[in-house]
């Protein structure tokens, strides 16, 4: 019998259909003009858990301000926060003003090509490695994002629970055998790009898309089955109380969060998590106590900020407060300074604190 040759119909249909649908329908975005190393860097940090339609406006706001890895690493980790303010997961703009830093110093300024020594970098773990490296480098490596692990879950009616870990270690075994070699950077981007246009999470356009002749997950039917979750827990609910501190000028009293704590560096109106059988203002007096030293008496409510992190959701009670006693000094911050309410917007803050900042320059 004569030998066949082996015939992956996926992977034919993604030389065929995928890599030519991608160049002439991939979406403009400003990262993808003048491709430098730096450019991909910031903008897959910034694209983490972030829309692409969220991260324009900051990406460009970011080019302008630090237009080179030089002038990022010369800069102050308050400024970097301050221009990554609103975007959320704060660690990544900490750890990529590490990163530059070290690339400025030990690597004369020129982001590493290698991903051995990309992977040594603050911030950076296999999916970025994957991403800068096949787009930036041309390295054989597949990225797995979110997008990535839908379509392939639907491509291949993949039916293991795709938060496991055997699921990761199969799915990327699935991208690093589809990877177009020499083409890594076009097949990551082609993969990504139909699943954030495409193949959507609840709503898989198969009509328009073009791997449906090779596609399981149509075929079966039922591509919104895949990919294959366990219901997520339900996340924990927690209750804060926050004080805009006044003094006799009328300036209003901020703190800055410790490195090590949730949303490090980022100012804030100090306060903290209700305690049980506490009252809100028990606990804001309480806080500032602990936070900064001082004895405070609790005036009038401001408003209640709601918030949702990815790991819990959160309501913060804001209430006037005046000292009675004490200077405020960090003891839980680090750092505090007493600014006027014109000049509150000068420093970074979370965006629960963002939407105090508007609540009291509507007053
Ligand atoms: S055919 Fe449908 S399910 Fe399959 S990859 Fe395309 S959009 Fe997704």
């Amino acid at each position: 019998m004569k030998n066949t040759p082996p015939f992956n119909p996926i992977e034919n249909r993604i030389k065929t259909n995928l890599l030519p649908w991608f160049e002439t329908n991939q979406r403009a975005m400003p990262w993808r003009n003048n491709r430098t190393p730096y450019r991909i860097w910031i903008s897959e940090l910034m694209l983490q858990q972030t829309r692409v339609d969220q991260v324009i406006p900051y990406f460009n706001r970011f080019m302008k301000r630090f237009p080179s890895l030089k002038s990022l690493a010369a800069a102050s980790q308050e400024e970097v926060l301050k221009q990554w303010e609103g975007l959320g997961y704060y660690s990544r703009a900490r750890n990529l003003h590490k990163a530059a830093k070290i690339i400025a110093t030990d690597h004369k300024g020129r982001f590493p090509k290698t991903a051995e020594e990309m992977i040594k970098l603050p911030g950076i773990g296999s999916y970025t490695v994957a991403a800068i490296g096949s787009l930036a480098f041309n390295l054989n490596l597949a990225v797995l994002d979110g997008n990535v692990i839908r379509v392939l879950s639907r491509l291949f009616a993949y039916n293991t629970d795709t938060r496991s870990t055997v699921a990761k270690k199969e799915l990327q075994q699935l991208a690093d055998d589809l990877l177009i070699k020499g083409d890594a950077g076009n097949f990551n981007e082609a993969m990504m790009e139909l699943g954030a246009t495409i193949c959507l999470p609840k709503n898989p356009q198969c009509e328009v898309c073009p791997m449906i002749p090779a596609c399981l997950g149509h075929k079966s039917g039922q591509p919104s089955h895949y990919p294959v979750k366990t219901p997520k827990k339900k996340v924990p609910h927690i209750v804060v109380g926050a004080a805009v501190v006044t003094n006799r000028k009328g300036e209003v009293l901020i703190a800055q969060r410790r490195e090590k704590d949730r949303l490090g560096g980022l100012w804030e109106f100090p306060g903290g998590k209700l305690e049980p059988r506490e009252t809100i203002q028990q606990c804001i007096a309480r806080e500032l106590k602990e936070e900064l030293g001082i004895n405070t008496e609790i005036g009038d409510f401001l408003v209640t900020v709601k918030h949702a992190y990815s790991h819990f959701t959160m309501e913060m009670h804001t209430y006037f407060a005046k000292i009675k006693s004490g200077h405020p000094r960090p003891i839980e911050c680090q750092n505090h300074r007493w600014v006027k309410i014109s000049d509150l917007r000068n420093v970074p803050y979370s965006k629960a604190d963002l939407k105090i900042i508007a609540e009291l320059e509507n007053l």
